[in-house]
């Protein structure tokens, strides 16, 4: 069982509370490979009904089919659009301004600017994707980055704000499963997880969904009649995960499936899709 709650949210949410009253559009960036579960779920209620545009992040890493379930779930949803970017894309720009034009259709203009809040989890990709939508913008105007640093207010267009998160907007774990994906995707700090447990946790998704991309990469196969644990010692041996060159260095082992997930080595992989996130939440063990 994971669970990560690294303190000072109150501060966040006091001043996410403050800054939310000039707000248009809530943008919250989720990894796509896990958006349920690298959400937060606070944030609904921090931003007090405000129109919502979900990103789906780092989309190169995650599995395009489940990508497009999640974009569907969230576009079905009342005050809500997603998008999904990565940060290799030129100009993602462009769909993000639209999206919140569709959300927010009254604002626009030098006199009724579109007011725009990002948030997201630490390492979902926010500080490489406001540097994507700066580009050259944010290094242009060595004066005014100052002022606009000290404001946390980005000018994306010359009637489009952008306003960073005041504070950390942390995890918080209200399903087991989620913070075995989110310890998976990096998002929980080295010392709060076991990394067997989050290995064999992992494995058990992976074994389900993607067998065939884990018997290509470990040139194993028949995991999915494995157990987590026999696929374990499979791919330790596999991959010489050895102690006293015989029996199975566990925690090797663990780390070399968790290393191989997060740099997507075995392919583009998303750990949830909609509906396992919803049951998860509905019969699951909530934290
Ligand atoms: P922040 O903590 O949310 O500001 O996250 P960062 O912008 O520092 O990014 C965290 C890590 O994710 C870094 O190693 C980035 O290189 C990586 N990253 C960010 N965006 C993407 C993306 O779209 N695709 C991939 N593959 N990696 C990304």
């Amino acid at each position: 069982m994971i669970q990560w709650f690294p303190g000072h949210m109150h501060l966040t949410q006091k001043a996410i509370a403050e800054r939310i009253k000039n707000i248009d559009v809530v943008i919250e960036l989720l990894d796509a490979r896990l958006p349920g579960s690298s959400a937060n779920p606070m944030l609904a209620q921090l931003t007090q009904g405000k129109p919502a545009l979900k990103v789906l992040n780092k989309q190169d890493l995650a599995d395009p089919e489940r990508t497009a379930l999640w974009l569907a779930h969230y576009n079905a949803l009342p005050g809500m659009r997603a998008i999904a970017l990565d940060a290799s894309m030129t100009a993602p720009a462009k769909a993000l301004i639209a999206a919140c034009h569709e959300l927010a259709p009254n604002r626009g203009g030098l006199a009724k600017p579109m007011r725009v809040l990002i948030c997201g989890i630490p390492n979902v990709g926010k500080s490489t994707l406001i540097n994507t939508l700066m580009g050259k913008r944010a290094t242009k105007t060595g004066d005014e980055a100052g002022v606009t640093k000290l404001e946390q207010r980005l000018a994306l267009a010359p009637d489009f704000y952008l306003y960073d998160t005041p504070g950390m907007l942390w995890p918080r774990i209200i399903v087991a499963k989620s913070g075995y994906n989110l310890a998976a995707s990096g998002a929980v700090g080295r010392n709060a997880f076991d990394e067997q447990e989050v290995a064999l946790e992992l494995l058990d998704t992976l074994r389900t969904h993607y067998p065939s991309l884990l018997e290509a990469r470990f040139k194993i196969s028949g995991v999915a009649q494995m157990t987590d644990e026999q696929a374990l010692e499979a791919i330790g041996r596999q991959r010489g995960a050895l102690q006293g060159g015989k029996s199975i260095n566990w925690q090797k082992a663990a780390e070399i499936v968790i290393y191989d997930f997060r740099s997507a080595v075995m392919g583009r992989i998303s750990l949830e899709t909609p509906q396992e996130y919803a049951e998860w939440l509905a019969h699951g063990q909530t934290l």
